[in-house]
């Protein structure tokens, strides 16, 4: 489904095999043509485009940019694709470049240290080898594009004929970005913040040491920032109550900071432990490794602010309360 965003800006909705169940494309018909995320490379995703770019009087052949909010399969699937088809440039933050190129060219060297991380901090057994057979299902739907053209904090960029400020939210990917139209008060944000789910904020292999520190900051950026307005990748596509929503994060986000730090005061674990206390539901392989990568999120910033100490077992990683 098209919604109109702003002049010659529409977002759509292209269906995803994950819980969210959609994702947000935005596409600006204005010259250049630009699409904003890419969607994961399915035939549904593909076909969904395909009917709104004809919506809109276009076909693949007229698309000349694209620009990626983050490097997640579900955002940058179909960027290479794209890229073939039409000879448009792919744009992502310079930070998330680095990080994306690992991830999807480097892809056995990536899973190894990705398994490697998840081992050391005491994920075991069958739900390590799930976990693994689900990172390459996702791999399979990545098409990346053969060139990065690297875009700048503060930078501006043109859309819907008007400036554009790219913004780095951090946080849910090291390199996220955002797009800010200052006099429309209105936000291209992605992932980096959603109505009804907690965007996942996670410690992987290779990514910023603080990812939560670093997300509380983009909390605060959009708290201030007070967008009119925010397109967002899920559950969207707008999110009209942006400040109030990060605000909302903000004292969710503290409330698992004290939970991490009763349960630890209680005794030491390690973070794969600890995130049953933290997700105590059951869960599935896929589930389980983002919560343990939000765990992990928790007890490392706790563990650089001076909170906790962590010490190497033989094996694993265990965390335990400074006093
Ligand atoms: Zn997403």
């Amino acid at each position: 489904m098209l919604t109109h965003v702003h002049g010659t800006l529409y977002a759509l909705q292209v269906p995803i095999p994950y819980p969210m169940r959609f994702v947000t494309v935005l596409i600006d018909t204005a010259r250049p043509v630009t699409l904003i995320d890419a969607a994961l490379d399915t035939p549904e995703a593909q076909a969904a485009i395909e009917s709104a770019l004809g919506e809109l009087g276009l076909h693949w052949e007229r698309i000349e940019r694209v620009i990626i909010t983050h490097h997640h399969p579900d955002h940058y699937g179909l960027a290479g694709l794209i890229e073939e088809r039409s000879g448009a440039t792919v744009h992502m933050l310079d930070l998330d470049i680095a990080r994306g190129e690992r991830y999807w060219r480097m892809w056995e060297q990536w899973l190894a240290g990705h398994r490697r991380h998840f081992e050391d901090h005491g994920m075991r057994g069958e739900l390590l080898t799930e976990m693994e057979s689900e990172s390459r299902r996702s791999r399979e739907r990545v098409h990346p594009a053969s060139r990065l053209l690297p875009l700048r904090q503060g930078e501006r960029i043109e859309l819907t004929g008007l400036p554009w400020e790219v913004l780095w939210l951090p946080g849910h990917a090291d390199g996220h970005l955002g797009l800010w139209q200052a006099d429309q008060r209105l936000l291209i944000a992605g992932d980096a913040i959603l109505p009804r789910i907690s965007p996942n904020v996670g410690l992987y292999a290779y990514t910023r040491p603080d990812p939560l520190g670093d997300y509380l900051s983009t909390l605060r950026t959009l708290h201030d920032l007070a967008p009119r307005r925010s397109v967002v990748g899920h559950y969207g596509p707008f999110l009209d109550d942006t400040r109030e929503r990060a605000a909302e994060l903000l004292a969710h986000h503290a409330e698992r900071l004290d939970l991490c730090r009763a349960e630890l005061c209680a005794r030491p674990q390690h973070a794969f432990e600890l995130s049953f206390a933290m997700f105590p539901r059951d869960l599935s392989a896929s589930a389980r490794r983002f919560a343990l990568a939000e765990t992990l999120a928790h007890v490392e910033y706790l563990r650089l602010h001076g909170e906790l100490l962590r010490e190497w077992q033989g094996h694993v990683w265990v965390y335990r309360a400074t006093a």
